[in-house]
């Protein structure tokens, strides 16, 4: 059996089926934007790997840092113990997070880290005599990872509708609809008021996005709606909580996508682009406030312990993937992207099978009427060399944000090709996701 073969017979692949699973690539290496496949063809990666890749792949500086650290500690339990990466990784946190998010607890993946800052927020409430404040809100459109409390607070009718019967009840306001850069429509947060009025005495916090709702809607939303959000979740005794994973790191322009609401959350998760795509490692960065307030309470621990905490080699990816944050201005890089995006896809909106062309950042997104045939899909990837992996109705592109001009160039020409293709079956197997 090839390798290949091997595979596709016993491994299962994200969101597949291992009847008639769709194609997958052996990849051999990386470097820079480019996947290397075992055949010798290079792909560009203008999904940065599922958002991750900021730096590029396998970036000297990183690989170096996982290799030194990988000499004198690979890993260690962090009960009991501590060591100069976390440490480093937690000062280096402390000073780019928005002002007072020094209290970091590091997680294995972006799901634990959204649950863990929901477990934060029911424990500052139990801490504070409100036990019963025991449930999250969060917005319709929104994704927030697939372990059982991330599924329960992402959205209700997307791709977790299978596991219900599993999930605890939490509670939902509208999608945000007025977009970024257009009108905002006062009516907009009427729905999470309602949501926070009616059930203000069971809410935990409020978990959103900000600014870009990713894997289960690619919306981009007016930065208002987290200044009014904050207000209504003071008014009502919720915690504010920001999932940064996908939209932090610059992906959207800033630093942190909601710095241009000019507000801050009481915990904010960061994930993917942390270790610049090279080890999993998040973290769930809180409050004085929500720490002091934990640790008042009983228990004053706060209970969660993951076997890989803050594992070393991650966090010295971390380190070297911030350090390369600080070193170069990714706004300007990104700023370029995002230019390059709106000029080259600003004319797929007259095609027909495009619904909405919307570029955000190093986020651009063509939002089509209906999916080109898996077939299609694979046609473009191949005729470009160009790795795209479109779900539901979108046709995207995050590439990593080091992508020069002529990356841009033939990551735009990879999505026009595909916004041009035969429009597919009606529904497809929702075998391919995000
Ligand atoms: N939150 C957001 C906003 C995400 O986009 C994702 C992953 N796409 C997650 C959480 C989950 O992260 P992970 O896949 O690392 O568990």
């Amino acid at each position: 059996m090839t390798a290949l073969e091997y595979d596709k017979a016993f491994i299962w692949h994200p969101y597949a089926s291992l009847k008639d699973p769709p194609p997958v690539r052996l990849a051999k290496s990386a470097s820079g934007v480019e996947i290397e496949l075992a055949d010798g063809r290079r792909l560009v990666d203008a999904v940065s790997s599922w958002w991750c890749v900021a730096h590029g792949h396998n970036h000297p500086a990183i690989v170096e840092a996982v290799q030194r650290q990988s000499e004198r500690l690979c890993h260690v339990m962090f009960g009991g113990f501590t060591h100069e990466k976390a440490v480093e990784l937690a000062e280096r946190l402390a000073k780019i997070a928005p002002a007072g998010l020094d209290k970091v607890f590091f997680a294995d993946s972006g799901s634990i880290s959204v649950e863990v800052a929901c477990k934060m927020a029911v424990q500052y409430q139990a801490a504070l005599g409100r036990p019963e404040r025991n449930r999250i809100v969060a917005l319709k459109g929104g994704y927030h990872g697939d372990t059982s409390l991330c599924m329960a607070i992402s959205d209700p009718d997307g791709m977790h509708t299978l596991f219900k019967g599993v999930m605890t009840r939490q509670f939902f306001a509208e999608k945000p609809k007025s977009p970024f850069g257009g009108e905002w429509d006062p009516s907009d947060t009427e729905s999470l008021a309602r949501v926070l009025e009616e059930h203000e005495g069971e809410i935990a916090a409020v978990v959103c996005e900000p600014v870009f709702q990713a894997a289960n809607a690619m919306n981009f939303y007016n930065p208002r709606y987290l200044a009014e959000m904050r207000a209504l979740c003071d008014a009502h005794g919720a915690l504010l909580v920001f999932d940064e994973i996908a939209a932090g790191f610059f992906r959207t322009g800033p630093l942190w996508a909601h710095e241009r609401s000019g507000i801050a959350p009481d915990i904010m998760t960061v994930g993917k682009a942390l270790t610049g795509g090279h080890m999993t490692l998040a973290a769930a960065l809180a409050s004085e406030k929500v720490a002091e307030t934990i640790s008042s309470g009983r228990p004053s621990a706060f209970m969660h312990g993951p076997t890989y905490m803050a594992n070393p080699l991650a966090c010295a990816a971390a380190c070297a993937s911030l350090e390369l944050f600080e070193k170069s201005d990714y706004r300007a890089n990104v700023a370029r992207i995002e230019s390059a995006f709106k000029a080259g896809l600003e004319p797929l909106k007259a095609l027909p099978n495009v619904r909405d062309v919307r570029v955000l950042g190093a986020a651009a997104v063509v939002e089509v009427e209906r999916m080109p045939a898996m077939s299609d899909i694979e046609r473009v990837i191949d005729r470009h060399n160009v790795w795209l992996r479109p779900f539901c109705n979108f046709v995207y592109a995050m590439p990593p944000l080091v992508s020069d001009a002529k990356t841009v160039a033939r990551i735009t020409a990879a999505l026009a090709d595909l916004a041009l293709s035969k429009p597919g079956p009606a529904a497809q197997d929702g075998d391919f996701h995000e």
